[in-house]
Formats: structure tokens, C-alpha cells, sequence
């Protein structure tokens, strides 16, 4: 449809228009392609993304890595309707042992990521980085509700990989996710400034009859020769949904002059993409002098003690860097 076309239907469909043109960074854009039972939704992360990396002096390939994981958390995260907490973290064998993003609903956003500098080597991808290990998703909803926790296996591959087999394992929903984290260098007075900037898209196949999202195993090959497998015949509009998807390219997710709009119905424009309100998304943590004084003051008398270093203790939150000093009196060491 272009905006030309009559808008003449009369049934519930909403209004008919062109996509918008004005790219939305630090948002995740709902929508849904009602012709073939999918939702999804695309993530661009600009200044957010740029403001959680840049207060950490991370390699470009960790940098890299914890936005892949950033990006993964806002597509996960951002659909949770309550006033609740989506933690995504891995702990691996690889160099970059442990990485945490904890998405706060409805916007906020906050990441970390703690590596070993001497096992890092020129050329390592996502996999080569995390090693072997699990990824733990939780969705806390609050001191009054239970808490769930997912967990998936990392084996060497990305973290895409890890999802696809988090939602066949334990959801049962048909998903992709692509992922794109690049760094962007603007020239201008003062030389090149260098910027990161992500995207990402969810896509899910959400049919009415629960039989049609049945979904061809990702291992092919495990069953002994001589073996029939059972052979998984995939629905069409799955198998449309999941070609659409793989023709996103990385630059396309990234590019800072492509809007989200523009991007879906590249893909979608033949079967007809509804948007949805994006959501806005930013970086904020939610460290506090008074969060991080009445921490303190849990500790052991002893461990507090050990805490003076040159007539004072120090606090740096992992999260966002920011430097917490407190007098001896302050942190309650006698
Ligand atoms: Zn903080």
C-alpha cells in the first residue's frame, strides 16, 4: 500500500499510511503482520546505547557484545505491561566471564560486563567471547510475586543462537531475533567522534490453532543412520515469516538514517504491517548515596572497617561507574 491508495475499507482495520520517514532511536516498535500470524518487535538504540558503553572503557569487542546483549534484553524485555524487572546475565568460561543487563519497565536500562583483558584475542565473535556456560533470564514482578527464571545453555555460539533455543526449549513460540551492534564515526570540529548504535528485530509466528506452530528441530542430523526422523513440516506463513527475517541486513538495523517504519515495510509491505506505539527506552541506573549508604551499613562491622582506604571509603557502582565516597562516621565504622 502507498499513501496514495484509498483507504475505502470499512471494517475495524486501523487507518492506511505511509511509513513514517523520521528515524526513532532509543525505542522498540511493536508490530504485527496479521496476514501471516506474526508479531515482532524492532529495537534502534542510539544515545542510550552510546551513554551505557561509553562510561566503561570496554574493548570494542566486549563493547560489542554486552549491546548484543542490550539489544536481546530491550526485544525480551520491553513487552512486560507490569512496573516489573527483566535481568538478562550470562556466567561463561570464555573472556568475558559475566554480563548482566537489567531492564527496569517500562524504560530504563542499565549493563555491565566483566572481562579478562589478557584472553582477549584479535577476531573473536560473540561465541568465542562468552565460551561455555548459561544465559539466566529473570522477571521480577515485584516483593509480592514469584519470581521466573529461564535458562539456556551457551555452547560457543551468539547470543541469537541462545535465544532461538531458549524459545524452542522453553516456550514453544516459532521465534528469530536478529542482532546488530556497530560503532559510528561522525567527523567534526575536534576530529571524529565516535558514537555506538544498535538495532535488533523479534519476530514471532503466533497462529490461532496451536498445531500450525509446530517448528523443524534446530539439530538435524543426531538420529542414528537407518533411523526415519520424523520429518517437521513447517507452516507456510512460518516459513515466509523466517525468509523475511533473513534478509535483514546488519547495516539495515543500524543505519541511523533508515527509519523503523521504512525497515518493516521494506520487509512486510506485500502482506500489510501494522505498527504499534513505540516504546522509549533509555539509560538510567538506579544506583543512590542512600541505596548505597544503607548497603553499607548491612555489612559486618569488620568488613566495613576493611572498607577505609586513606580515611575514607569508596563505592563505585558497577553499573554506571559512579564514585560514592563516605567519611569512616558516614559508613558506620566505629
Ligand atoms: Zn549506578
Amino acid at each position: 500500500m502507498t499513501s496514495q491508495s484509498p483507504d475505502i475499507r470499512i471494517s475495524a482495520d486501523p487507518p492506511i499510511r505511509a511509513p513514517s520517514s523520521v528515524p526513532v532511536d532509543d525505542a522498540a516498535l511493536p508490530f504485527e503482520v496479521g496476514a501471516l500470524d506474526l508479531r515482532g518487535r524492532l529495537t534502534r538504540l542510539g544515545p542510550a546505547l552510546d551513554d551505557i558503553l561509553s562510561k566503561h572503557d570496554y574493548p570494542a569487542a566486549v563493547g560489542k557484545l554486552l549491546g548484543e546483549a542490550i539489544v536481546l534484553t530491550t526485544l525480551l524485555g520491553s513487552s512486560l505491561k507490569f512496573d516489573g524487572r527483566f535481568i538478562l546475565q550470562t556466567r561463561t568460561d570464555g573472556p568475558v566471564s559475566f554480563l548482566i543487563v537489567d531492564f527496569q519497565a517500562p524504560d530504563r536500562l542499565r549493563a555491565y560486563a566483566r572481562y579478562d583483558a589478557a584472553q582477549l584475542k584479535p577476531g573473536q565473535d560473540s561465541g568465542a567471547l562468552l565460551g561455555k556456560g548459561h544465559l539466566a533470564m529473570t522477571i521480577d514482578q515485584g516483593p509480592d510475586m514469584s519470581r521466573y527464571q529461564g535458562m539456556v545453555a551457551l555452547e560457543g555460539g551468539s547470543l541469537e543462537d541462545a535465544a532461538h533455543e531458549y524459545f524452542l526449549r522453553s516456550e514453544q513460540i516459532p521465534t528469530r531475533v536478529r542482532i546488530a551492534v556497530g560503532e559510528e564515526w561522525r567527523g567534526g570540529g575536534g576530529g571524529p567522534k565516535h558514537r555506538w548504535r544498535a538495532g535488533g528485530m523479534l519476530l514471532q509466528f503466533l497462529p490461532k490453532a496451536p498445531e500450525r506452530a509446530r517448528q523443524a528441530d534446530l539439530h538435524h542430523g543426531d538420529a542414528p543412520e537407518g533411523v526415519a526422523t520424523h520429518a517437521v513440516v513447517e507452516d507456510d506463513a512460518w516459513v515466509e515469516g523466517q525468509s523475511l527475517i533473513s534478509t535483514v541486513e546488519d547495516v539495515e538495523l543500524i543505519d541511523p538514517d533508515l527509519s523503523g517504519e521504512r525497515l518493516l515495510y521494506r520487509l512486510f509491505h506485500e502482506r500489510g504491517v501494522r505498527v504499534f506505539s513505540p516504546q522509549r527506552l533509555r539509560a538510567q541506573c538506579s544506583c543512590s548515596r542512600e541505596a548505597v549508604s544503607s548497603m553499607l551499613k548491612s555489612f559486618a562491622p569488620a568488613d566495613r572497617a576493611d572498607m577505609v582506604k586513606d580515611g575514607k571509603v569508596v563505592v563505585t557502582c558497577e553499573f554506571c561507574s559512579s564514585v560514592y565516597e563516605f567519611t569512616p562516621a558516614e559508613a558506620g565504622v566505629e
